[in-house]
């Protein structure tokens, strides 16, 4: 069923959020939300807190998780869900993932460091709840706290973007693995906001075609990480490569996020969601 309001897409403390699995629970909650995922970055280390909060509140969840990927030399983000969080596969594959962001962000630091901002990587740090996950997020709420930008989309469009003085190149996992590690554990991948990606035409068919031959299952259409006028153009593509359709708010923070969980418009009828996909995998 199209219309039920699904928010599966969201991050915590444990990566790049501000709020706690806890907190995000309860204002899914509050805000109406009947199918609830947190999907930390690399990292499934909150998945039993935000079980555990969703059942107290009779909250229906899945597992969720958005995994860093490299396609065509872009970040490419795929969410997974409905996974076993403590299958070997997913959680070493995660950790790998994960491995090299503490010396990017030092190198951040120093790319930093080039253009007058000293002490980045420490005050970066103020702002980590997980220390293996330090990501661009923290740094762009230091330089914020520091007064170098108004807001975290200035420190983005200034300091952390390609070409700009925090910008590290990194590679990530790949596709293939990422969508693998998923399947392996039991779950459906996703692309995740595919608007958002600097492919031009081509290379958005290749990373669909590709994820697809790789076993991915869904897209993101409706999601805050897009405009409305793109929903229509995802949703074709969706129908066109055979993919089921998720909705998530990618909310991070309500001091920063422009979309709230469980706010957005609901999937249109001619799309699969993909909670029919995971029905049994709901808790
Ligand atoms: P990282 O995984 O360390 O590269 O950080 C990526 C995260 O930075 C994303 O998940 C977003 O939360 C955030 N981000 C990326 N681009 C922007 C932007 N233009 N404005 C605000 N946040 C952004
Ligand atoms: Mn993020
Ligand atoms: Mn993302
Ligand atoms: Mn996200």
């Amino acid at each position: 069923m199209s219309i039920l309001n699904a928010d599966l897409h969201c991050h915590s403390t444990v990566s790049d959020g501000t709020l706690t699995p806890e907190a995000l629970a309860k204002r899914a909650k509050a805000n109406g939300v009947e199918l609830w995922a947190l999907t930390d970055h690399d990292e499934v280390g909150g998945q039993h807190r935000a079980r555990s909060a969703a059942q107290a509140l009779g909250l229906p969840w899945l597992s969720g998780v958005e995994i860093s990927v490299t396609f065509a030399d872009v970040t490419v983000h795929i969410v997974g869900l409905g996974f076993d969080p403590e299958h070997p596969a997913l959680v070493e594959g995660l950790a790998q993932t994960r491995g090299g962001r503490g010396e990017r962000a030092r190198e951040m630091s120093e790319g930093l460091a080039k253009v007058g901002i000293r002490g980045a990587y420490e005050g970066a740090l103020k702002y980590v709840g997980n220390p293996e996950l330090i990501s661009r997020t923290h740094f762009a709420r230091y330089l914020v706290e520091s007064g170098a930008c108004k807001d975290t989309s200035e420190v983005f469009r200034k300091y952390l973007t390609e070409g700009k003085p925090g910008f590290v190149p990194h590679r990530w996992a790949q596709l293939g693995d990422a969508v693998r590690w998923i399947r392996e554990a039991g779950g459906v991948a996703v692309i995740a906001h595919p608007a958002r990606y600097a492919h031009n035409p081509t290379r958005e068919y290749a990373l669909f075609s590709e994820f697809k031959a790789h076993g991915g299952q869904g897209v993101e259409v409706v999601t805050g990480s897009h405009a409305p006028s793109e929903y229509p153009k995802y949703a074709d593509m969706a129908l066109e490569f055979g993919l089921a359709a998720s909705r998530g708010s990618d909310f991070h923070s309500p001091d920063e996020s422009h979309t709230d969980l469980g706010t957005l418009p609901f999937l249109e009828g001619r799309l699969t969601p993909v909670w029919e996909l995971l029905a049994d995998r709901v808790q």
